[in-house]
């Protein structure tokens, strides 16, 4: 049996229903803007449960304009977690704010209790992350942002489909932004993003920022960018939206068939799941003794298991002039020796499950000989 990580070639083996949409786009020329991107904005503000819909070229893209939308400049401070994709902190960086860390707790998600003592007069704004698909404490998040008088933006790329308390992740900050990587739970064929809000204003700003800051063809009201989504990325991604609860419930039972065997075994650790909360298991993670022969063992029985990351941000070379050390953050640094990815994925069954654990168990078996 193999066990692939890659869903994308079963996932568009059939394209049919897309061409089919594309061939509409071409003999419209639509290929900026148009009918077909604003079809799909308004959709996936219905989905998420937002006023305003966005879309980006890239998630990168609607993590940077979003904190440019609330006014994030130069010296500015932003607190994130310091175990997410770059992207998190990179955005903070590319406004010339500075991305201030805090540590991750036990489920991957950053410790809302370490927040507060990471508040100074420089602080502009909260990034928490819904990394991996599941979601920090936002309730509690919002009003640490709203006792300290600072924004929250969510980075809530991996988290569509996801739920807290029946709410989307995406609709607690006040600008939020979303990713259709290829490897996000609602995909395109290449890049994509998304930025939500409630606030008017905001939005018709972004809406003219990711235009070139343009009123019409001839006037600019003010300097903008050109970060647009393709509508042939938008088409992907309007057929992605109708699929995307079949495959979280699919990632979910295959989720719930790891956690319930992997959480008996004492050299692994999985973490808690949130009784009111749906995750999208973007990625399926756990901590695991001797995580490195682990891997090994799991590729040459073909089970393509990843490591999300084996560095924090805050000790990458990109962190240099943070000037943070091994130590900083010790729940993350304990934790990258031990994460591993298991891929869940909507076109793998209970066999393929059944067989990740019984891989697993051999080894730590092998192991006690
Ligand atoms: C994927 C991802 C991004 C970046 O999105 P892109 O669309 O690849 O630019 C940002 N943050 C997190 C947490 C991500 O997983």
């Amino acid at each position: 049996m193999k066990v692939y990580y890659n869903y994308l070639p079963k996932q568009f083996s059939n394209t049919t229903e897309i061409f089919k949409d594309w061939k509409k786009l071409i003999s419209s020329s639509e290929f900026t803007l148009g009918s077909f991107m604003r079809d799909f904005e308004k959709k996936f503000a219905q989905y998420i449960g937002v006023k305003h819909c966005i879309a980006t070229n890239t998630g990168t893209d609607a993590l940077i304009i979003a904190l440019k939308s609330l006014g994030v400049k130069k010296n500015d401070e932003v607190i994130t977690v310091c175990n997410s994709f770059y992207a998190s902190a990179g955005a903070i960086a590319a406004l010339g704010a500075k991305p201030i860390f805090v540590d991750c707790d036990n489920r991957f998600q950053i410790d809302e209790k370490q927040i507060e003592k990471a508040i100074t007069k420089k602080t502009k704004a909260i990034l928490p992350v819904h990394w991996a698909g599941a979601s920090p404490n936002m309730n509690k998040i919002v009003s640490i942002a709203k006792n300290n008088n600072i924004e929250v933006i969510e980075d809530a790329c991996m988290g569509i489909g996801a739920k807290i308390n029946g709410k989307s992740p995406g609709t607690f900050g006040k600008v939020n932004a979303f990713s259709m990587h290829p490897l996000k739970s609602l995909n395109v064929m290449g890049d994509g993003g998304m930025i939500t809000t409630n606030d008017d204003e905001i939005a018709q700003w972004i809406n003219k920022y990711r235009n070139h800051g343009m009123i019409d063809r001839d006037n600019i009201e003010f300097w903008g960018v050109n970060s647009r989504l393709q509508p042939l990325q938008a088409i992907v991604a309007m057929h992605g939206l109708k699929y995307l609860n079949r495959i979280i419930t699919k990632r979910n039972k295959n989720a719930k068939i790891l956690d319930d065997c992997l959480s008996k075994i004492k050299n692994v650790k999985i973490p808690r799941r949130i009784k009111n909360n749906i995750e999208t298991f973007s990625l399926y993670m756990g901590l695991f003794e001797d995580r490195d022969n682990l891997m090994n063992y799991l590729i040459k029985n073909k089970i393509e298991a990843k490591i999300h990351y084996p560095i924090p941000l805050h000790l990458q070379k990109a962190s240099k002039s943070l000037k943070y050390s091994i130590g900083n953050f010790p729940i993350a640094e304990q934790q990258a020796k031990k994460l591993l990815t298991l891929p869940v994925h909507q076109y793998l069954n209970t066999n393929h499950m059944l067989y990740i654990i019984k891989n697993i168990k051999e080894f730590y078996m092998n192991k006690a000989k």
